[in-house]
């Protein structure tokens, strides 16, 4: 029987990055993954030819990781305007970056959007997120102390006002993170606030699903089986693991890398280990698509919503279309909704409620916004709360030649999943 330097479990995109370092150094490796395409949470579905990401993503292209592992000209990748328009009292309120956009920024100022103080701190965050992930001292991989902040902590620390605070931080990081009461450990927040500052967030021609197809496209070919979960690893008496998988294949490796994803529900592993670990919770999210023949006129600009949850479910909209090329049929414009987690309405309700609430901010024009299709992602994001961050896995290495990756154990970020894996490839090199 074949024996495998290593097998991974999962082909997410930290299953991926692990097999891409281990590939470099010349190791032979198998990745297993259960579904019938790799990419994990990041994917992209063709719904009568519009793409249609599995729950609202961007890519920052100013991720370290995403730097090391992903050829950016091939993907193509399409940016978003800088700021945001945010829904407030049913008007669009710009809120640009003054950095890049200095008139529009001075425009925000002067209409009263942004408070002079509140731009003041702006700036000053900015600055200083940005010298702290330069220098090394904001990173989110590990965990500072016992004393890590919630985001809404840290913004009332640094002073930021309630009204700013609400009109502006809750719905845009409320819309990364998936959860507007801030409570994401502040660490998590200044790093993804310095990936802001430092690039821009893009979308790759033809939907998300080209990031983990250009991963799998750089490793050497029958090194992915999909439709293969995985049921057992057991320890093998010859030294090195054994995977047993669904259809009754059992397979031999040197080491074994399992996506934390993985082992959540399912008893994968050995008894004894990895008993005394609580998974996190999820945070979920619901997405929703229209397409129209007028192109919405906020672009590509994202529009966040500070309206309280009663005007409407709507977390954020925006025009993937607008932004990177192949997302939508010739001629016509595609819209994702991102539908907010404390609106508790069924699915069938929310494109009345979408428009309803829309009308405000676009006009009638929204009448004609056809559904497409609507997508439930329940497990989107672990918490990652300062509590929660301190019960994740303190290491990735289970047992001699048995690891962990994924981003439960750094951040829950397409850049967090590149470095879990890469962490976890170092790993198995060293221990061999
Ligand atoms: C809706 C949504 C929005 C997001 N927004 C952003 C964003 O804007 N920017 C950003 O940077 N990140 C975002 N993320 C986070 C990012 O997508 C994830 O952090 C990352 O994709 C996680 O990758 P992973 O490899 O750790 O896990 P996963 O992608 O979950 O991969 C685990 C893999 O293991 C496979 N598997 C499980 N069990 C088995 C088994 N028994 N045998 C074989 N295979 C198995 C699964 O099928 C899966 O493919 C978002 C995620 C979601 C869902």
């Amino acid at each position: 029987m074949k024996k495998f330097d290593c097998i991974i479990v999962g082909a997410g995109l930290s299953g991926l990055a692990c097999a891409r370092t281990l590939v470099e150094q010349a190791k032979s490796v198998l990745i297993l993954e259960s579904t019938d395409s790799p990419g994990g949470r990041v994917g992209t579905d063709t719904v009568n030819g519009f793409q249609i990401d599995r729950g609202f993503q961007v890519y920052l292209d100013s991720y370290p990781e995403g730097k090391k592992f992903l050829d950016y000209p091939s993907l193509n990748f399409g940016a978003f305007e800088p700021g945001a328009l945010v829904a407030h009292r049913g008007r669009l309120l710009p809120i640009s970056d003054p950095w890049r956009r200095p008139y529009a920024a001075i425009r925000s100022v002067l209409s009263g959007v942004v408070g002079v103080p509140d731009g003041l701190r702006v700036a000053y965050l900015r600055n200083q997120v940005m010298a702290g992930v330069r220098t090394g001292k904001i990173d989110p991989i590990s965990i500072s102390n016992d004393q890590e902040k919630t985001t809404r902590e840290e913004l009332v620390s640094r002073g930021f006002s309630s009204e700013f605070i609400q009109l502006f931080f809750e719905p845009f990081f409320g819309g990364v993170f998936l959860e507007r009461d801030l409570t994401t450990a502040s660490q998590v927040f200044e790093f993804t606030f310095a990936m802001f500052s430092l690039g821009s967030a893009c979308l790759p021609a033809g939907g998300m699903a080209a990031i983990p197809r250009q991963m799998v496209q750089k490793l050497p070919s029958g090194c992915l089986e999909t439709l293969a979960p995985v049921t057992k690893v057991v320890n093998e008496s010859v030294g090195g693991w054994e995977v047993a998988i669904a259809d009754g294949r059992r397979l031999c490796a040197g080491s074994v890398v399992i996506s934390a994803a993985a082992v959540e529900n399912t008893p994968l592993l050995p008894a004894g280990i990895l008993t005394t670990w609580t998974p996190p919770a999820w945070k979920s999210t619901r997405l929703v698509a229209f397409e129209s023949d007028k192109k919405p006129s906020c672009d590509k600009t994202l529009v966040v919503s500070s309206e309280p949850i009663e005007k409407g479910p709507i977390d954020n909209l925006s025009t993937p279309s607008a932004v990177a090329e192949g997302y939508a049929r010739e001629g016509k414009n595609l819209i994702y909704v991102s539908i907010r987690d404390d609106w508790e309405g069924e699915d069938e309700l929310l494109p009345v409620a979408i428009r309803k609430q829309a009308r405000a901010w676009f006009g009638a024009e929204v009448e004609q916004w056809n559904h497409v299709t609507t997508v439930s992602v329940p497990h989107a994001l672990p918490v990652e709360t300062p509590t929660s961050r301190r019960q994740r896995f303190q290491s990735n290495r289970l047992a001699p030649g048995l690891f962990l990756c994924g981003d439960h154990l750094t951040t829950s970020s397409i850049n967090g999943a590149l470095a879990a894996g890469r962490l976890a490839a170092e790993e198995v090199l060293r221990s061999a």
